[in-house]
């Protein structure tokens, strides 16, 4: 599915490109747009060709498996547990508490590196907090752990706004 991301990333240049050309016709050029016309020519013009290009498929389609994707990953996390001894990272500028850690791996590629971090020795049995929302103020995600999808994800849900 990231690639698909990447591949929708690419392609948000098109999509701009083409609200730029779209959005003046449908909102400048018309001196006196019809009640209610105007709206179905926002649907037609707009938002069908949108959802179309974030899909890459019939939109109805791309929604439904979009509600799947949200809903089964919501919340990409780590989850690496720990092994006795094992080194892991805590940010004080971040960390909610101090038990929220992240692995090495994860904490290499977050922004944390650059933070306050604080390092310690695992008694064993915890697990990564890495991409847990609520165990960090900032930074909650390593690249790796990223969904990297906001923007694309902020778009999705004007159009679940609009067409609900
Ligand atoms: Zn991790
Ligand atoms: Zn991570
Ligand atoms: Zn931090």
């Amino acid at each position: 599915f990231a690639s698909k991301m990447n591949h929708t990333t690419y392609r948000g240049a098109a999509i701009l490109s083409y609200l730029g050309e779209q959005v003046p016709l449908i909102y400048c050029l018309e001196t006196e747009p019809q009640q209610g016309e105007e709206e179905q020519k926002v649907e037609q013009r707009l938002l069908y060709p949108l959802e179309c290009f974030l899909f890459g498929e019939d939109p109805c389609v791309g929604l439904e498996k979009l509600q799947q994707y949200n809903s089964s990953s919501s919340a990409q996390q780590c989850g690496r547990v720990f092994k006795e001894g094992e080194t892991v990272y805590s940010c004080r500028d971040c960390a909610i508490d101090p038990t929220c850690v992240l692995c090495i791996e994860c904490f290499q590629k977050s922004v944390h590196k650059s933070h306050r971090y604080k390092m310690h020795a695992s008694a064993g049995g915890g697990f990564c907090d890495c991409g847990d929302l609520e165990a960090w103020k900032s930074g909650p995600c390593c690249s790796q752990h990223d969904p990297g999808t906001s923007v694309t994800m902020e778009t999705v849900q004007f159009i679940f706004s609009y067409r609900c």
